[in-house]
């Protein structure tokens, strides 16, 4: 059984603000440690219950988070930016199941720490088709186009709950209950790794057993809509063919999950600049 670990950093333990997760600020040392002893934990369980092969993959800022010389040496680790599958990368028909570790809600959540949907300073929020989705969504639909379920997920109580509630009942590991965007009742590592220890397992035995959720697929094509904090932002995606206008939405069609992961980084990127 191949299991791939996608982590971020915004949920991970301890996490609440974004200084914590800023490379060059000085609490950010700490809390690369925190994120890396997270991934240990989910590494861990995953073994303990038949994984054969575990790959985890630093999505968080570029990449470069996780203390590879602190890593369980199990594992290979996907680092750095810019990867074919970014956040996700390792993703393929060979994995059998994915685990989020360090997750956040979407843009706009109440009671999420650090919510956002993948650049708090250019995106307000991304539909795929119809469906409203956070990073959550959207790597959880890029897997789907592969025909790999989700099987675990750690974070806040609003990220789990937002991953449950789209992606379908997975095993969850709330290792902080967020009061604000910038406030949370925080577990202590040594509480949080046995959560995230003991959920990696059940999941990685049920998948074993045949009982993982099923992958979540988008039909296809696929509509991407991005919503823009400012209407020069829209100006500037709007350079890319075949988009189309809506206010500060910019939303373009392409045949499937996994062009529509591209383009939405296309999108970002042209909005960012
Ligand atoms: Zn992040």
């Amino acid at each position: 059984m191949k299991i791939l670990i996608a982590c971020d950093m915004e949920g991970v333990t301890g996490v609440v603000n974004w200084d914590q997760v800023t490379p060059g600020h000085y609490e950010y040392p700490r809390f690369r440690k925190l994120m890396t002893q997270d991934v240990n934990a989910a590494i861990t369980g995953a073994f303990d219950s038949g994984a054969t092969e575990v790959i985890v993959a630093d999505g968080h800022w570029h990449g470069t988070n996780i203390l590879l010389e602190e890593l369980d040496p199990r594992v290979r680790l996907n680092a750095s930016t810019s990867s074919p599958h970014s956040m996700m990368q390792g993703i393929d028909e060979s994995v059998d199941g994915v685990i989020f570790i360090g997750y956040h809600a979407r843009q706009g959540s109440e009671h999420a720490i650090c919510d956002h949907t993948w650049s708090s300073a250019t995106v307000s929020n991304l539909w795929l088709n119809d469906t409203l989705v956070g990073e959550f969504g959207l790597n959880g639909a890029l897997a789907g186009y592969f025909g790999v379920p989700v099987i675990m997920v750690s974070g806040d109580q609003t990220a789990c709950q937002q991953t449950v509630d789209l992606l379908g009942a997975m095993e969850t590991a709330v290792v902080k209950t967020a009061y604000g965007r910038y406030s949370a009742e925080c577990l202590p590592p040594e509480m949080t790794g046995k959560l995230i220890r003991e959920a990696a397992r059940r999941a990685v035995a049920s998948l074993a057993r045949g009982k993982a959720p099923e992958p979540y697929i988008v039909d296809t094509p696929v509509i991407v809509t991005v919503d823009f904090k400012s209407s020069d932002m829209a100006d500037r995606a709007l350079r890319l063919s075949g988009t189309l206008r809506d206010s500060t939405r910019v939303s373009i069609e392409v045949p499937d999950m996994n062009d529509a992961y591209s383009v939405f980084r296309v999108l970002v990127v042209l909005g960012s600049a």
